[in-house]
């Protein structure tokens, strides 16, 4: 099966995929919305913007993985009936595939990649088309404006309609958490880190 595995695409920084991201949030229309309705964008607004793109519902089984997949000629997401049914639900994991592959459609022009948690290889994070598409998701789904002021990862998750997991994923990596004490140790481990690196010299 094609591209169930994860490869090698050419290095695309951070900034890079975030400003992609919150771009195609403003092209779509939603750029202050903190839930846009994914099945929504994939099925009506996407075709409506760019005609030769396609969304289609295939039958269980025939992508395998998350049940989801980017292809080209025409430039086509498909989901499997399972996982189009949890994303009209807004299930948030579906929601996220959604996110992905839209990930995959903006940056990976040409490459036929689905979604497949299970077998993100050791390909290194710059260059893994996993990882890209994984970062493009979450920046999609949680920017750092809408998610400011929330204070734990289950304000995030409510608000953006994300698991808890992808919430507090994000707030790390925006460190906005944790929070509180185990913030303080943090932030004293690391003080002493400096300490420690300053005596040497
Ligand atoms: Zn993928």
């Amino acid at each position: 099966m094609i591209g169930l595995n994860d490869a090698y695409g050419g290095p695309l920084r951070r900034d890079y995929i975030r400003r992609q991201a919150l771009t195609l949030r403003y092209i779509l229309g939603v750029e202050r919305e903190p839930a846009p309705d994914v099945a929504r964008i994939l099925e009506h607004v996407l075709p409506e913007l760019a005609p030769s793109f396609e969304f289609r519902v295939v039958p269980n089984g025939d992508i395998g993985g998350d049940g989801a997949l980017t292809s080209w000629d025409p430039p086509c997401i498909s989901f499997e009936e399972r996982a189009y049914h949890e994303l009209a639900l807004a299930i948030p994991r579906a929601r996220f595939t959604g996110l992905h592959e839209l990930g995959h459609l903006t940056l990976h022009r040409g490459m036929v990649q689905a979604r497949n948690t299970a077998q993100v290889r050791d390909v290194r994070d710059l260059n893994s088309v996993e990882r890209h598409a994984n970062c493009f998701a979450a920046e999609f789904a949680m920017p750092h404006d809408i998610i400011k002021d929330c204070k734990v990862p289950r304000d995030v998750a409510t608000l953006c309609k994300v698991s808890v997991e992808a919430a507090e994923y994000r707030m790390r990596d925006c460190a906005m958490w944790p929070r509180g004490d185990d913030r303080q140790r943090i932030v004293d481990g690391f003080a002493d880190l400096l300490k420690k690196l300053r005596s040497k010299n």
